[in-house]
């Protein structure tokens, strides 16, 4: 069976969810070979094999950590020539998606970004993306070369399907732009405690109706209850109400959780290009006419500042 690189988003070693998404979908198209750059491969390998990486080819130097991306895009492009898989995939951040870029030019290969599903198709592995606001759906494949591939965080859920897992030192020479753009400082964000925006299983967004900074701590409150990350509108964030990197939309980030839950906010265009492919999307807005209640599977007409807590409550309540 073909061969299908799965470059791994990790924490030294501590493997994200979506690399996980990712083998599930690889394993629709082949085998799935996990590649793993830097620090932590013994820690990761049972992870990706618990997920069905058949092998697992692992570098480690100071260039991956030290420099921005080409250290990285050498390794793969290194993998690419050991492996001639039939597709690469990679997570859709935008490390990711400059990694996929640079290393489809290297392979001469097309590129679909944000794809959000993937089949086998007879031609090669058929991407589905969500265009135009999500206004639209369609469905491409590669035409040239090996398919580089970048999928969104929860497109697909991740099943166990163990495999293998063998670590396989793959070996890579740094060509003479890999450490043309150096890592200067590096400091770690403040923790939360929350999941990350893009990669949420449920998202909780709070907009306009908010009305001030200090609410927000409603949505905070149900986004703990529930276990969700917190988004914004931008009408929230403009307003200085909340961070702009917890802003949902065509300005903002693109979220698809399980649940999309928002909160005092209208549903314009722009919104819903971050959130449209939310897979149940729940909204809580005091004007039934307003647009968001269009795409909405579950509805709530309503004073944000009564159901908001109400439904905080009533999560927690079940939750025993
Ligand atoms: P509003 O549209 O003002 O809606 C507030 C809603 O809250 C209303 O529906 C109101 O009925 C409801 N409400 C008020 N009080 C309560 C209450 N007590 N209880 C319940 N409901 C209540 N927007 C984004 O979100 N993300 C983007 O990335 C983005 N990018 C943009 C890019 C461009 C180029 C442009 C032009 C615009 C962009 N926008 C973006 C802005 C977008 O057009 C809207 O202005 C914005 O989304 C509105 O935010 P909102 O829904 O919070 O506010």
């Amino acid at each position: 069976m073909a061969e299908v690189l799965v470059y791994v988003d990790h924490l030294d070693g501590d493997v994200r969810k979506p690399t996980l998404e990712l083998l599930t979908l690889a394993r629709r198209l082949g085998d799935p070979v996990a590649v793993h750059l830097g620090a932590g491969a013994a820690t990761a390998a049972p992870v990706l094999a618990e997920h069905g990486a058949a092998r697992v080819l692992a570098a480690d130097a100071p260039e991956f950590a030290d420099y921005l991306v080409v250290p990285k895009v050498d390794a793969l492009q290194a993998a690419a020539d050991a492996v001639s898989p039939a597709a690469i995939l990679l997570p859709s951040s935008a490390e990711s998606k400059e990694i996929a870029a640079r290393l489809a030019v290297r392979l001469g290969s097309g590129i679909i970004t944000d794809a959000v599903d993937l089949q086998a198709g007879e031609d090669g592995p058929v991407a589905t993306q969500s265009v135009f606001a999500a206004a639209y759906t369609t469905t491409s494949r590669v035409t040239k070369g090996t398919p580089v591939i970048t999928v969104k965080p929860n497109s697909a859920a991740p099943e166990a399907a163990p495999a293998a897992g063998t670590v396989e030192e793959l070996a890579v020479t740094f060509g003479p732009l890999a450490t043309g753009t150096s890592v200067v400082t590096r400091s770690p964000r403040e923790s939360t405690g929350r999941p990350e925006l893009t990669e949420a299983a449920i998202v909780v967004s709070g907009g306009r109706g908010m009305g001030g900074a200090e609410n927000f701590a409603l949505i905070e409150a149900l986004a703990d209850s529930l276990g969700a990350a917190v988004g914004a509108s931008r009408a929230a964030v403009d307003a200085g109400w909340y961070p702009h990197a917890h802003q949902v939309g065509q300005t903002g980030k693109t979220v698809s959780p399980q649940l999309y839950v928002a909160a005092g906010i209208s549903g314009a265009i722009q919104h819903r290009a971050g959130m449209q492919t939310s897979k149940t999307i729940v909204a809580v807005n005091k004007d039934a006419e307003a647009p968001i209640f269009e795409l909405v599977d579950y509805g709530v007409v309503g004073d944000l500042f009564d159901v908001v807590p109400a439904l905080t409550d009533e999560v927690r309540a079940r939750k025993g």
